[in-house]
């Protein structure tokens, strides 16, 4: 099926209008037709082949929210007319022991990620959410809690999952000390899921001008991090922290931040490599993780969780036609905090 769609032809082309074609649904298809696509700085490094992986024609976008227009035979959970989302990820083997695990995003014959990934289907690769409509697995898709609003609750699929699961991994609970580095797209989802889970939360940001943001978001307080005195005072005192920083910096200047046994994980993937002192992880025994989205699961359980408590990102909804502009913008840190792209302006003349 003819399906139009933004794409990007090379890495230092901006992104374009672009034919692409999905499959006719199949007996456990749901297919889907766009209304909202957030833009996650991966977008940006994926089509800026800033990670050296990005093949071309590459259709980015995985916080995916819509309306299903049909199903397959077999899909039980979904009927056309159904709010439905999709995140990173649209397939993966479902036998290994990390998807039996709930973790396919770890999957060990390679999860299937919802752009720039073989699709057994095609042939090609997997084309992403800056398109009119997407064919899914039901096992890969999510429902959405109905009390949120739609275009707000697409970036959940990525920004929420990603700071949720670590989050959740290291036992975050109440009365808690929880850092979160850089008030992004994924920090201020960060800020706004640490604080439902109980956690005293400081925000670490080099923007003089997201101070009030911060506090408004529902940190408790806010350090300017470049402002070593206001670091020193943090010295040993945080249980968690997440660093969510896009670009090269100093990790080290947060890791002796940490009290004894305290772990910092690391969700931003800057494209240059950060060096590490080690002695900041060896006195207070402290650790330093990785993470990568969350499992199918998990996602479920965090929009379900945002639901509840009524969490959706703050977001700046844009016509596709701005893309190039949002990049440009994003990566000098200019939103607040989330560009969501409103789908119905593809169909627009363009
Ligand atoms: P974003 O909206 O651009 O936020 C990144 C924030 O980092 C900025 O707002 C800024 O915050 C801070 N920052 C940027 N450049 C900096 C620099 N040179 N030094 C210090 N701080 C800087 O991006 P995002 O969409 O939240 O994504 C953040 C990172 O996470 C990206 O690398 C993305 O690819 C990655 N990501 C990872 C996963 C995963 O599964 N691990 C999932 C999604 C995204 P302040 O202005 O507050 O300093
Ligand atoms: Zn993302
Ligand atoms: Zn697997």
């Amino acid at each position: 099926m003819k399906t139009k769609s933004y794409a990007v032809a090379s890495a230092t082309k901006p992104l374009a209008p672009f034919n692409l074609e999905r499959r006719i649904p199949g007996e456990r298809d749901v297919q889907i037709e766009i209304l909202f696509c957030g833009v996650c700085h991966s977008d940006v490094h994926t089509v800026r082949d800033e990670w050296h992986g990005t093949t071309y024609p590459c259709v980015p976008g995985h916080e995916i929210i819509g309306r299903v227009t049909s199903v397959g035979a077999q899909v039980k959970k979904f009927k056309a007319g159904d709010i439905a989302g999709v995140g990173c990820l649209v397939d993966s083997c479902r036998t290994c022991g990390n998807c039996e695990g709930h973790l396919e995003q770890f999957c060990e014959k390679g999860a299937i990620f919802t752009y720039n990934s073989p699709d057994k289907h095609s042939g090609g690769l997997t084309f992403g959410g800056y398109s009119e409509s997407i064919v899914v697995d039901e096992a890969f898709v999510l429902s959405i809690p109905k009390n949120l609003d739609l275009a707000a609750t697409a970036p959940l699929l990525c920004a929420g999952i990603t700071t949720y699961s670590p989050l959740r991994h290291h036992g975050v609970t109440k009365g808690q000390k929880v850092g979160v580095v850089g008030l992004g797209g994924l920090g201020h989802m960060g800020v706004k899921l640490a604080k439902a889970l109980g956690a005293h939360v400081v925000v670490f940001t080099t923007s003089l001008n997201k101070v009030e943001d911060a506090l408004r978001l529902g940190a408790d307080e806010v350090v300017h991090s470049k402002d070593e005195a206001a670091m020193k005072k943090h010295l040993n005192s945080f249980h968690f922290i997440l660093d969510t920083v896009a670009a090269k910096h100093d990790i080290n200047a947060y890791l002796i931040l940490l009290r004894r046994d305290g772990n910092l994980t690391q969700v931003g993937v800057p494209s240059e490599a950060l060096d590490l002192d080690v002695s900041s992880l060896i006195f207070g025994r402290r650790s330093l993780s990785g993470s990568l989205i969350g499992g199918l699961k998990e996602t479920q359980e965090m929009l379900d969780f945002c639901g509840q408590h009524s969490i959706t990102s703050d977001i700046e909804l844009i016509p596709i036609q701005m893309i190039n502009e949002a990049y440009d913008r994003l990566v000098k840190g200019d939103v607040k905090y989330r560009f969501v792209i409103d789908m119905a302006s593809l169909k627009q003349a363009q």
